[in-house]
């Protein structure tokens, strides 16, 4: 990615960040996003705006049977159905925060972002900037296609940490390990990572996970040796383990050494810049790191975020 300020030197004023919302969001031409018509006319007396007079019957979002063409036709904006539409807040200082989300490595604070974005005296509330990253987490999500290649497969477990507390208020081992957040993860060595929250380990949430995240093209798939993975040879897969609790970690091609390696980044990240995150918000920085991680050598990694907002 480029410097911040080359960065902000592409986006003067809020028309040029309109004009690559527009080209990223629709790159064959504006789609209108209540009934998907391309027909659309421009509004000639408001930029980035449009109008679209489809006789189509669809199903808006609180499940009412609408048609584009009645009263006139539906008018709709760049910004329409996406994570900016409903805040005051211009797309420049949406651009601003969503280019350190992107460059912070280890992930940053919203606090920190408020500083850096609005200023130390600004008078506004650091829950703007709380706010506008989780709408961005949410678009961080997904569109990544089934890996290929080696593939590792593995586990991990985030928060519920009893370490601070007094020794008689800690809670015993397996109510701790039952607070703690399940996220199973894919990544293709060298390439990317799927990760995602899961309730339980059981046989048939991770066998969705897989087969839904790795192609059954892939040469191999690694895993430890969890019970949740037995069956993956039975669905296609080239299945080989290595025993961790036998201590064995690496035999040969098979090992989870890379995605071991994102676990770590995902870990400090959330223990440095967050301190405590709730079950309700792992999701999202699970989001985050991912996109980040499998953007790390794509300079148009804004615009591909500017793809899903
Ligand atoms: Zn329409």
């Amino acid at each position: 990615m480029k410097t911040l300020k080359a960065f902000e030197a592409d986006f003067p004023n809020e028309d040029a960040c309109k004009t690559l919302l527009a080209e990223c969001r629709w790159p064959d031409g504006p789609v209108c996003p209540r009934c998907g018509n391309t027909g659309v006319w421009a509004l000639k007396s408001k930029p980035h705006h449009w109008v679209c007079k489809s006789g189509k019957v669809t199903t808006d979002t609180e499940g009412k049977q609408v048609t584009c063409a009645k009263n006139g036709g539906y008018r709709f904006s760049v910004i329409t159905k996406t994570i900016f539409q409903d805040t005051k807040i211009p797309l420049d200082i949406w651009f601003r925060v969503a280019y350190l989300m992107l460059t912070s490595k280890k992930g940053i604070s919203a606090l920190q972002i408020h500083r850096t974005v609005f200023g130390e005296d600004s008078g506004s509330d650091y829950r703007t900037s709380w706010f506008m990253c989780h709408r961005l987490r949410c678009a961080m999500r997904g569109g990544i296609e089934q890996l290929e290649g080696e593939v590792e497969v593995d586990e991990t477990y985030i928060g519920g940490k009893e370490g601070n507390k007094h020794w008689d208020k800690r809670v015993g081992k397996r109510e701790a390990a039952s607070k703690k957040i399940t996220v199973v993860g894919a990544i293709s060595r060298k390439g990317n990572v799927i990760a995602r929250t899961v309730d339980e380990m059981g046989f048939t949430t991770l066998s969705d996970f897989v087969a839904e995240a790795v192609s059954t093209k892939a040469k191999l798939v690694a895993t430890d040796e969890h019970a949740g993975y037995r069956h993956l040879r039975g669905h296609g897969f080239f299945h080989k383990t290595v025993n961790h609790s036998a201590h064995q970690y690496v035999t040969g091609s098979v090992h989870t050494n890379t995605i071991e390696s994102f676990w770590s980044l995902l870990k400090r990240g959330i223990m440095g810049s967050f301190h405590h995150v709730t079950r309700e918000y792992l999701p999202l920085y699970v989001n985050e790191f991912a996109f980040r991680f499998n953007g790390r050598n794509d300079p148009d990694m804004f615009r591909k975020l500017l793809q899903t907002v």
